[in-house]
Formats: C-alpha cells, sequence, structure tokens
C-alpha cells in the first residue's frame, strides 16, 4: 500500500495500544479503582449549581482550567502557577517529550506509555533494566547520563508494573547530579497508595524536578484528568504545547467537585491500601505463586505458567493483565472491592491446585 510509505517510519512501527475490551466480570486489569465518586460528590453534582454546566455546552470550556486547578492546587498545597492540567497524565507526558525532547531515558520494565509517547514523537529512548529486587541501577543509569546525555528521564515511584517505590536516595542522587541538563519527572500515579510522603515536598529545591498526578488510579480514570507539577518556568514552556481546551468542561467541573470532597478521596485511597495487604497476604499463602510487595494498588506476582493461570482467570470471568513481555512469568492484579478479591482468590486457588 502506498500509504504505507507516506508514514513516517517511526510511527510506521509503532503497534497501536492494545485497547481492546476483552469481556469479563471482575475487571482487575487496568489499575481503576473500585469506588467511584463519593455521595457527597454526587450531591454536589446534582445541586442546582452545576445544572448550568449542562447547558452552557454550546461554549468552549475554560483553556486555563482554573476552577479545576485551584481546588488541585488546594488539595497538593502547591501554588497554582506550579500546576499543568492534562487530558489524563498520559498527555501531560506527550507534552513533556514535545517540549523538550529526547534522548528519554528511563528504566525497564515500566510504564508502556513512556516509549509509545518516545517513539511516537521520533525521539531517542535509553532503556535501563532495573536490578534483581526492581530497584533503579544507578550506576548504569549514572553512567548513560553521563555518556548519552538524556533531556529527559522518566521514574515512575511507584513503579508501574512491579509495584515497587525506587529508593528516594537514588532518585534524589539523579536529580542532583543531572541538574541544569536533564529533566526529571517523578510519576507518582501510584503514590496515594504508597507508604512514603512522594515527592512534592522537595519541589522547591529542586528545579529540575517535575512530578505527575492524575485521577485515574483514584476514581476517576473515565474524567481523563492529570496534573503537571513543577517549576513555574517548566510549566509556562509546556503550556505552550498544549491544546487550548485540552480538558473538556463536564471532566474540569466533575473534578473540581471530587477534589473538593478530599476526605473521601483519602478514606477510599485508605480502604484500598488496607485490602492490598490482606490480598498480599492471601496470595503469599497460596503455593505456587509469588507475589510481590506493593506499594500501589496493584499486585504483581508470579506464577508457573503465567498464560494458562491468565487464560484459567479469564474463563471464570476474571480479568487480569498477563505481564508476558514485560515481566515474563508474571500478572498483574489490581486490588479490588473484598467481594472481588476474595473471589479471585478463591479462583486463582482452584487454578494453581491443578496445575
Ligand atoms: C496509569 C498510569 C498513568 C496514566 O495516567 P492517565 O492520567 O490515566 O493518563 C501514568 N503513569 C503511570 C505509571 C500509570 O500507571
Amino acid at each position: 500500500m502506498y500509504i504505507n510509505k507516506l508514514i513516517k517510519p517511526n510511527v510506521y512501527s509503532l503497534s497501536a495500544y492494545e485497547a481492546k475490551e476483552i469481556p469479563c466480570k471482575i475487571k482487575l486489569d487496568a489499575n481503576e479503582s473500585p469506588y467511584g465518586l463519593s455521595d457527597k460528590a454526587l450531591s454536589d453534582l446534582r445541586s442546582l449549581k452545576s445544572q448550568r454546566l449542562f447547558t452552557t455546552l454550546n461554549k468552549y470550556p475554560d483553556p486555563q482550567a482554573n476552577n479545576l486547578k485551584k481546588k488541585a492546587s488546594k488539595y497538593f498545597g502547591v501554588r497554582l502557577e506550579k500546576i499543568l492540567h492534562g487530558n489524563g497524565s498520559d498527555e501531560l507526558i506527550y507534552y513533556l517529550i514535545t517540549t523538550f525532547g529526547g534522548p528519554v531515558l528511563y528504566p525497564v520494565p515500566t510504564f508502556s506509555m513512556y516509549v509509545i509517547i518516545t517513539q511516537a514523537l521520533g525521539e531517542e529512548k535509553i532503556e535501563i533494566k532495573l536490578d534483581e529486587r526492581f530497584d533503579l541501577n544507578l550506576e548504569k543509569i549514572l553512567e548513560a547520563i553521563k555518556k548519552e546525555k538524556p533531556k529527559l528521564i522518566f521514574l515512575s515511584s511507584p513503579n508501574n508494573p512491579t509495584g515497587n517505590c525506587f529508593s528516594t536516595d537514588k532518585i534524589l542522587r539523579i536529580i542532583e547530579i543531572t541538574s541544569e541538563k536533564s529533566i526529571v519527572l517523578v510519576d507518582e500515579a501510584y503514590q496515594p497508595f504508597a507508604s512514603e510522603k512522594g515527592f512534592l515536598p522537595m519541589l522547591d529545591d529542586y528545579k529540575n524536578l517535575v512530578i505527575l498526578r492524575t485521577l485515574s488510579k483514584v476514581g476517576l480514570a473515565g474524567l481523563r484528568v492529570g496534573f503537571l507539577i513543577a517549576d513555574e518556568n517548566i510549566i509556562n514552556q509546556v503550556n505552550k504545547v498544549r491544546l487550548p481546551f485540552n480538558i473538556n468542561s463536564l471532566s474540569q467541573a466533575i473534578a473540581a467537585i471530587a477534589l473538593n470532597d478530599k476526605r473521601a478521596l483519602k478514606a477510599r485511597i485508605k480502604y484500598i491500601v488496607s485490602e492490598r495487604e490482606r490480598l498480599y497476604e492471601d496470595m503469599s499463602k497460596i503455593r505456587g505463586i509469588m507475589p510481590y510487595p506493593s506499594e500501589a494498588n496493584f499486585i504483581l506476582f508470579r506464577v508457573k505458567d503465567s498464560d494458562k493461570a491468565y487464560n484459567e482467570l479469564l474463563k471464570r470471568g476474571i480479568l487480569v493483565r498477563n505481564m508476558k513481555g514485560v515481566v515474563n512469568g508474571c500478572l498483574r492484579v489490581t486490588v479490588g472491592t473484598p467481594e472481588e478479591n476474595r473471589i479471585f482468590i478463591d479462583a486463582l486457588k482452584g487454578i494453581i491446585n491443578k496445575m
């Protein structure tokens, strides 16, 4: 097909992100929260004031998303000028690479969008394997920084799909050694579920530190709202490549209402963390599988025949993520409701017993 010859080689060699919907009864494959908007948020939404929202859909959304950013500013405890809003944090990753270019360095295995977007934008990638404990291989990373001078360094901590936080000391070493040379992105999609504080308190100490937060893993994946938090100079530059109306008015308004109910968000996060601990304990007791400790809302686990285990779970209506090609021999399960987790554990026990 002549069309193929017209396509940029870096795009032609990509494969589309697997967006297939696999029918299932219990969906534990995408690290979504089992809980959506709080009752308070829902009733705020139903209130008279928000009805205006639906009668003004003929107008473009607020390009600056000021009300949403105000709420985010309060929620995260950072000045509004340090926040850039994205249609999910995926979009903000896109904008970062568009703004700074490559090479882009990241450890592997990690979040798949880093490689997809780097390649889509035709930039160079530097992939450094994690060590056997899934922590950063500092020596190799420092070596690559010196030799290949990456513009951007992406660190997902807690890391997807391994679930662990990288060592804070190692991250700080990387930020310090690259000051005035590279931008270091700490992707905190799962930070709310972690025992450590994360990097927001260090924002003022490091001009090259950029933090990514999202509402997707805490109950609002359908809205597509993420935030880039960084020094004002960085925000102003990245804002130049942002599409003017990137978050639609419904998402802006609903996310603002959800962020306003900080108590409900925090309570749900705490509940999911306690469920994760229970799930981990139950999984640890199953002979024949090996779960990895997690600081996120999912658990990576090793199982003898991962393809078979995946398929057997799906036969019982339970969808998890097969990590084949990313962490071979492993599956990743999202923490669900207590009932979903119990059904998952029972199914897993039965399958392993027969294997
Ligand atoms: C899920 C995930 C995101 C995606 O965020 P969106 O805001 O939904 O685009 C970003 N980073 C990591 C590490 C993730 O796992």
